[in-house]
């Protein structure tokens, strides 16, 4: 008589990573983009960010322990790591999360149900967006049909004169349309995270670059608890560099003579393209800004924002629509709902296949960031052609 053994269950690896190895492998070693996901994720609140020129980085609070090594993770906590979209096996493991499987060896930028350019029928809304103005459209839509409490957005400090981002909430139109356009020079969006609790808010939209749409997805993925389970909408922006604002005084203004405080809108289109309140124009050359890039994008891997529900992108040849990819079934029932009631227009991605491949091509660029030492991860580098 033969007896079939019953099939073994998988054996899941205990999860007991702490602060010191998110530290060592992640916070001293480069990898850290600085997106927050551990802070705002930590239940003890011993985790402080530098928000600053210089910094965009978070540090362990508890002096009498050093920067390395945290009470609360020597007595079991793991809320940091798991929220961490650059600790070990993130990528797959937020692929995993989101679309349930691994991405093919074409999905350099990204698993995606549709690519479309979208722009927001409202003039107002398109008016005051960088592109499309799609982000600030889906905002406004997805509080108004009782899909999300709030949104984390970026503002600029002050009157807007220093050109310093402030992560901060819209909960209203007027809210979202102040946050619109894009500033190049990082905003932790995510940090904005307690004032969004504090008001009330249990469904909350992320918009944030790539490194931030990550975390989201890595949350759920390692179940680090409510945290995560609030991110009701990811919206991702498409990113390969931000800028330290040093960029302002030594080159901006060193060299071009071009006063922050004087400036009204810029845009990066091949140039660092730069509109000042006295209507004059101004470019300059990427390759002299790159000396300005932040460190905490030196080794990102990620320019499609390939982990949230809605990616956005501004490149193409059509200036006033927004690049938009759509990855996850929230974000298609979103843009579905808005193309049926006229919210926004849209068009075929077919009808400028040259974002299209620009974005595949800037996706394959980007990986080639991740640093030989970095952890192996499958689906990192899935087609040996990229690497
Ligand atoms: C730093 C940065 C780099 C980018 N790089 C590229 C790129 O290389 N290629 C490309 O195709 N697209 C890039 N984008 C995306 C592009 O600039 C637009 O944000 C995108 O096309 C959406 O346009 P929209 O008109 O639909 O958005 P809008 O309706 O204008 O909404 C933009 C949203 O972005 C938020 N935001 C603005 N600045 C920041 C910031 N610094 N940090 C976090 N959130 C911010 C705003 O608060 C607002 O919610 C980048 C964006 C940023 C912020
Ligand atoms: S990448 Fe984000 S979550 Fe990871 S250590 Fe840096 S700030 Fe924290
Ligand atoms: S390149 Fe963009 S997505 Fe990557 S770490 Fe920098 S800001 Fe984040």
């Amino acid at each position: 008589m033969s007896v079939t053994e019953p099939a073994a269950k998988p054996v899941r690896e205990r999860w007991s990573f702490q602060w010191k190895e998110l530290y060592d492998e992640v916070v001293t070693t480069g990898l850290c983009t600085g997106c927050a996901g551990c802070v705002i994720a930590c239940p003890h609140d011993v985790l402080g960010y530098t928000h600053e020129s210089g910094g965009y980085k978070p540090f362990h609070l508890e002096e009498e322990l050093g920067l390395d090594d945290c009470g609360h993770g020597q007595k079991g906590c793991t809320s940091c790591t798991r929220a961490c979209p650059r600790f070990r096996l993130w990528e797959p493991q937020a692929d995993e999360q989101l679309f349930g499987r691994l991405r093919e060896p074409d999905e350099a930028a990204g698993v995606s149900k549709d690519i479309l350019l979208a722009r927001a029928a409202d003039p107002a809304v398109h008016q005051q967006g960088q592109d499309g103005g799609l982000v600030g459209a889906i905002l406004i839509w997805a509080i108004e049909h009782d899909l999300i409490d709030a949104a984390l957005v970026s503002y600029l400090e002050g009157d807007g004169s220093t050109w310093k981002t402030r992560p901060g909430v819209a909960r209203t139109r007027d809210e979202i349309l102040a946050g619109s356009g894009s500033r190049y020079t990082y905003s932790a969006n995510t940090l904005a995270y307690d004032e969004a609790i504090e008001g009330g808010a249990e469904r909350i939209a992320l918009v944030g670059m790539s490194c931030q749409s990550s975390s989201p997805p890595v949350m759920k993925a390692r179940k680090v608890g409510k945290v995560g389970r609030r991110f009701a909408l990811n919206i991702g922006l498409l990113c390969s560099k931000t800028f330290d604002d040093a960029i302002f005084p030594e080159l901006f203004e060193a060299k071009y003579g071009l006063a922050r405080a004087d400036m009204v809108k810029m845009n990066i289109k091949g140039v660092f393209q730069i509109w000042m309140r006295d209507g004059s124009y101004h470019e300059v050359p990427l390759k002299e800004c790159h000396a300005w890039t932040r460190e905490g994008c030196k080794m990102c891997p990620d320019f499609a924002a390939e982990h949230a529900d809605i990616s956005t992108g501004g490149i193409g040849a059509f200036n006033d629509w927004t690049l938009t990819i759509v990855r996850t079934d929230i974000g298609r029932e979103i843009i579905e709902g808005m193309v049926a009631d006229g919210s926004i227009e849209t068009r075929p991605g077919d009808d400028d296949p040259g974002a299209v491949a620009l974005m595949h091509k800037l996706a394959v660029k980007s990986r080639k960031r991740w640093p030989e030492f970095a952890q192996e991860q499958p689906g990192l580098l899935p087609n040996p052609t990229v690497r």
